[in-house]
This record gives C-alpha cells, sequence and structure tokens, in this order.
C-alpha cells in the first residue's frame, strides 16, 4: 500500500526532529505552536515527509483548535484513516497514503458539507504557495 518505504536511519536524517516525532512517531504538536494554523494563503499543502499533495488552501478553515484544520483531503486517495485508541479515546488517525507519516486526526463536527474537520500538525504539513 504505502509506495515511499525508508529505514528510520532514513527519516531521521531527513526529516527535521519535530517532524520525526509527529510523522514517523505519531507525536502532536503543542497547541497554537505550528506556523500553518493561522496561514491562510492560497496554496497547496504537502506531506512533510514525501511532498505527497494533501491539502487544498481552499479546504482550509480556521475551526480555533490550535492545528491547522482542513474539511476536506485534496484527493480522497491522499489519506488513510486508522482507528486509534491510544489516551482512551477512540479517535480517526490520518495518514498520509504515499508514505504511512501520521499527520493528525479527523473528527465529525467540521463545517459543511462535508461535516470533518481535519485536524493536522503543521510539522506533518509543507505549504507550496500558489504563483
Ligand atoms: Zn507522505
Amino acid at each position: 500500500m504505502v509506495k515511499v518505504e525508508k529505514t528510520e536511519q532514513e527519516w531521521r536524517e531527513e526529516l527535521t526532529p519535530e517532524e520525526y516525532r509527529v510523522l514517523r512517531n505519531k507525536g502532536t504538536e503543542a497547541p497554537f505552536s505550528g506556523e500553518y494554523d493561522h496561514v491562510f494563503e492560497p496554496g497547496t499543502y504537502r506531506c512533510a515527509g514525501c511532498g505527497a499533495e494533501l491539502f487544498d488552501s481552499d479546504a482550509k478553515y480556521d475551526s480555533g483548535c490550535g492545528w491547522p484544520a482542513f474539511s476536506a483531503p485534496a484527493d480522497g486517495d491522499a489519506i488513510q484513516e486508522e482507528t486509534d485508541t491510544t489516551f482512551g479515546m477512540t479517535r480517526t488517525e490520518v495518514l498520509c497514503a504515499n508514505c504511512g507519516g501520521h499527520l493528525g486526526h479527523v473528527f465529525p463536527d467540521g463545517p459543511h458539507p462535508t461535516g470533518l474537520r481535519y485536524c493536522i500538525n503543521t510539522a506533518a504539513l509543507q505549504h507550496e504557495k500558489e504563483d
């Protein structure tokens, strides 16, 4: 399923410590700390691990939750969802379908029309501005 496979050593060398902690160790950055929380410039959000296109700025909205939030992925195939039962909660984890990197979680309290809130770590994303 996952197209980009690298050893832990390779990921460690290519990613920043924060990107590695989030993408490979399923870490979560502190709320309101990520630089993309309040970025609303047009463009594409790519995976910080492999460059795959994950989200479009059109779907980004200010959820107030402290992390970048999107109402839908750029493409349904771009992300993978898995049930996450850590920390005594049942949540839906969102992963990059291309490299398996952890992105964040999706919650059913988003805006219309999807009703979904993709709550994504800034460290997992790379914003590419539109020309
Ligand atoms: Zn990826």
